[in-house]
């Protein structure tokens, strides 16, 4: 079976991990997200790319879900002491290597595609990774800043600020001119099964949507698309997602999650147990429905939540 995943980092990773192992022998392709990717210190940093590479490769910082295990930061306190920061954005010295690497290849001409196979190789998640875009895309977000209106990428309103302005937009800058790295579209158009994992709907899944014929792709491929819920009772598992889903004009709740994908793109929709009762208004708007255990709390939760959606792709098939 082959299976195509978009996914963001931390919720889309561990979900891959349930799904590799409710699904062994499956051919599963990732296209991640590079919306949230941002330059520093002359390094290109690829965040989501890294947490699911790191993640299913044995190499990720368990408790944070991001960064690597026994990292150190001699580096960063290094450079602090020249003054050149940013300090907000906690890079780590075994980090360092990985954006080192990645920024040389690009700098000698490999396109970011080719550059995430060549660091997987070293990582072995199990999956092929590929970015969207070998394009550049940048999620920049719209907030007030000393009462001035400004953009922000994402990772200084997310990181720096965490969420605490309010987003006013969120624009995928550059998505509109960017084209689908080399095998996305070509995955999509073979798969068996296409799953949105809880990864966040607007800043994760809606930035890799928004590069021009992935959508397209997706809603023509004609084999199921099924999603999972991030927002379960009302909030979101972790992070903020609540904050850029009112930037686009999105309750948080499951329904409207799904409801913002659509029934012509989405198949089928999974809701946690909790939001069981959104169940019927979900099917009733033409979307397949069912509520399960969502929380991510060990392999063997989120191996069976991967049966679960599994399992809805071949009911909605059928
Ligand atoms: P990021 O790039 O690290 O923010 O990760 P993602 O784009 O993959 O999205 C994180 C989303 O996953 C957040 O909106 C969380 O609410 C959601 N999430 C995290 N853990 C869980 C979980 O255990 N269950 C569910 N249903 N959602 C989760
Ligand atoms: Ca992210």
């Amino acid at each position: 079976m082959r299976i195509v995943v978009l996914a963001g980092g931390i919720g889309g990773a561990r979900f891959l991990r349930g799904l590799k192992a409710a699904a062994p022998d499956a051919d599963i392709t990732v296209i991640g997200n590079t919306g949230d990717d941002i330059h520093l210190f002359g390094l290109k940093v690829c965040p989501d790319l890294d947490t699911v590479m790191y993640t299913l490769g044995g190499g990720i910082h368990e408790e944070q879900g991001w960064g690597r295990s026994d990292e150190t930061f001699a580096v960063k306190a290094e450079l602090a002491a020249y003054g050149v920061g940013p300090e907000w954005f906690g890079l780590g010295d075994r980090d360092f290597a990985t954006h080192i690497v990645r920024t040389q290849m690009i700098g000698a001409g490999y396109p970011l595609s080719a550059v995430t196979e060549a660091l997987c190789e070293r990582w072995q998640p199990g999956v092929r990774l590929i970015p969207m875009s070998d394009d550049r895309v940048e999620t920049h977000v719209l907030v007030d800043v000393d009462g001035e209106r400004k953009a922000v990428h994402f990772q200084e309103y997310w990181v720096r600020l965490h969420a605490s302005v309010e987003a006013h937009a969120v624009v995928p800058v550059g998505a509109d001119q960017a084209k689908p790295a080399p095998g996305v579209l070509e995955a999509i158009a073979e798969a068996d099964v296409i799953v949105f994992p809880p990864s966040n709907p607007v800043v994760s899944v809606g930035t890799i949507l928004a590069v021009p014929g992935i959508r397209e792709a997706i809603a023509e491929a004609g084999v199921p698309v099924v999603g999972l819920s991030p927002i379960v009772g009302d909030a979101p598992v972790r992070g903020m997602a609540d904050k850029v889903l009112q930037a686009v004009g999105v309750e948080t709740t499951a329904a409207a999650v799904a409801a913002h994908y659509g029934s012509g793109l989405l198949d089928g929709w999974l809701v946690d147990t909790v939001d069981a009762a959104a169940v019927g208004g979900i099917e009733s708007a033409g979307i397949r429905c069912r509520a399960v255990p969502l929380m991510m709390t060990d392999l063997e939760a989120t191996t069976a939540m991967a049966r679960e959606a599994l399992a809805l792709a071949e009911e909605v098939r059928a």
